[in-house]
């Protein structure tokens, strides 16, 4: 998987992609991460990536040129002109990141990770020059319901969410799938045909966690936890994840059952 972040901070990202897990997936090759500095695509001698918003108002906006360009050159070809209507690349995603962007979660992320390749452009500013929305990116994408002062950090969330989804990142492949909005499907095997059916879909928030010590500071680790019933602990678990999916976040528990 690659990733190309189109930035005006490209040391921005030195820190929030070079630990942990990113950091383990780029040594191993699992995924390439590229930061481009989008003033190298512009042609003055000021560099100028932004101007002042056409109708007027306040502050100032990216200038369409320098990302094209910057996009056309990750491409390798030129995305056209107003005569053509714009061909998305298969397995390619060209992201702009927007507070005005449908919401990214963990389905986006699922369906991000199945790519080859996600491009990423940061606003800055105001915003963005709304033909960028329009015919270069293939979505626009809000990382939620708040303004940030710019595209980079919600773009080092994407790229993080999506890493971690890829094959052999996590070192326990199935604790993807048990974790905080992970689609549970509870599975029956049928006796005659030993097929999986589908029987239920849920999409449920993590169920706690506890560790060592069992009691700190008069708080014991609930009993369960400790009595080594597998099935008891699965059952508590399930129980403890539609309370806090219900406590915390009811529209879930609700649009799920
Ligand atoms: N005027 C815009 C906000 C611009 S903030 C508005 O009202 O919607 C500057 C840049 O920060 C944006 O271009 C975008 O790239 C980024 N940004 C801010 N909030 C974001 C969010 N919630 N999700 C994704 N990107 C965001």
């Amino acid at each position: 998987m690659r990733f190309d972040l189109i930035t005006i901070f490209p040391e921005f990202f030195a820190g929030p992609l070079d630990h942990g897990m990113v950091r383990r997936a780029k040594q191993a090759g699992i995924v390439q991460i590229q930061v481009l500095d989008l003033r190298e695509f512009t042609k003055d001698r000021h560099r100028t990536v932004d101007d002042r918003p056409f109708g007027g108002g306040e502050g100032m906006v990216l200038k369409p040129e320098p990302l094209f360009e910057a996009v056309e050159k990750l491409l390798g070809h030129s995305v056209g002109d107003a005569a053509e209507p714009r061909n998305p690349e298969a397995g390619t995603a060209i992201l702009l990141m927007s507070a005005a962007g449908r919401l990214f979660t963990q389905e986006t992320a699922r369906r991000y990770a199945a790519l080859g390749r996600v491009m990423l452009i940061c606003g800055r500013y105001e915003g963005v020059d709304e033909r960028v929305a329009e015919h270069l990116a293939t979505e626009e994408v809000s990382v939620g319901d708040y303004v940030l002062s710019g595209g980079e950090l919600p773009a080092a969330i994407v790229v993080d969410a999506v890493t971690r989804l890829l094959p052999g990142v996590l070192g326990n492949e199935a604790s993807a799938q048990n974790e905080s909005f992970a689609e549970s499907i509870a599975t029956q095997r049928s006796s005659d045909t030993r097929q999986l059916s589908l029987v239920t879909r849920h999409c449920l928030l993590d169920f706690p966690h506890y560790t060592r010590p069992a009691e700190y500071r008069g708080w014991r680790v609930p009993e369960v936890l400790i009595g080594g019933n597998h099935a008891e602990v699965a059952s508590w678990r399930r129980k403890q994840a539609l309370a806090k999916t219900r406590r915390n976040r009811p529209e879930l528990a609700t649009e799920n059952g």
